[in-house]
Formats: structure tokens, sequence, C-alpha cells
């Protein structure tokens, strides 16, 4: 649905500090995390795909291979850790960090899930104001 990707350019580092920027501040410690779990695993993994879908975090790490064998046991540790960071992402406000879950938004054209806290719920980061609209002057 997003009209612009903000992919990192191919060249760019394709780790999650790369993508970190693309989603929401609240989510920087779970990226910080999952970052140091899959650097743990191996230094040089790389992502393969990173969005925000359906109000949680969605990473997948590009499956490894040693001596032209593919490595299962690195995809299986890694598929555990990201599944546990979406989970993780699913109860974490994507604003502000604080517990939150997922909830729907629609202005009436389209309809979008985020996980946010109440108080980010009632207060949505800055949205452009439609031109035209009439001052909210008293
Ligand atoms: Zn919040």
């Amino acid at each position: 649905m997003a009209a612009m990707t903000t992919e990192p350019a191919p060249t760019a580092d394709r780790q999650i500090p790369a993508w970190a920027s693309t989603v929401g501040p609240g989510w920087a410690g779970l990226l910080d995390q999952l970052h140091r779990a899959l650097s743990a695993l191996d230094p040089a993994y790389r992502i393969e795909e990173f969005a925000a879908k359906l109000g949680g975090l969605h990473v997948t790490v590009a499956d490894r291979f040693v001596d032209g064998e593919f490595d299962g046991e690195f995809a299986d540790r890694t598929t555990a850790l990201t599944d546990a960071a979406t989970i993780a992402s699913e109860h974490t406000c994507e604003d502000c960090g604080a517990p939150g879950r997922i909830r729907f938004r629609g202005d009436g054209v389209f309809t979008w899930m985020r996980c946010l806290c109440d108080d980010c719920r009632t207060q949505p980061r800055a949205v452009a104001p439609s031109a035209g609209s009439n001052p909210a002057s008293s």
C-alpha cells in the first residue's frame, strides 16, 4: 500500500540498523536487541525483508549457506528470533515504546493497523493538516 519504499541502496549495510529509521522510534530497543542476537549467530547476517505489516514488525533473514549447503540450523534460530520480535512488536507502541496493542485506524479512504499505546492512540504523531481547513481559533 505504501507509495514509496525506503529500502537502503543495494550496496548499503543490509543489517537492522540500516532499516531502523523506516519504522517508529518506539521499536528502536526491540530492533537493537534483535540485531545483537542475530549478530551473535552470524556477524555477517543479512536482512531479506523488513516491513511493518498489520501493525507488527516482520523481518526475514536471508538464508545462509555453508560450503554450498543450506544452513537449516541457522534458519531455525533466526526464525525463532524474528518471530519473537514480531510478537514483541505487536505489544510495543511503535511511537514511544510503551506497552501497546494493535489498533485499527482509518481516515475514510484508507484503513491501516499500528501498534500503539493509549496515549499515542489519542495523540497520533503529527499528520499534515489538510489544506483549506478552518483554523482552530476561538
Ligand atoms: Zn505510545
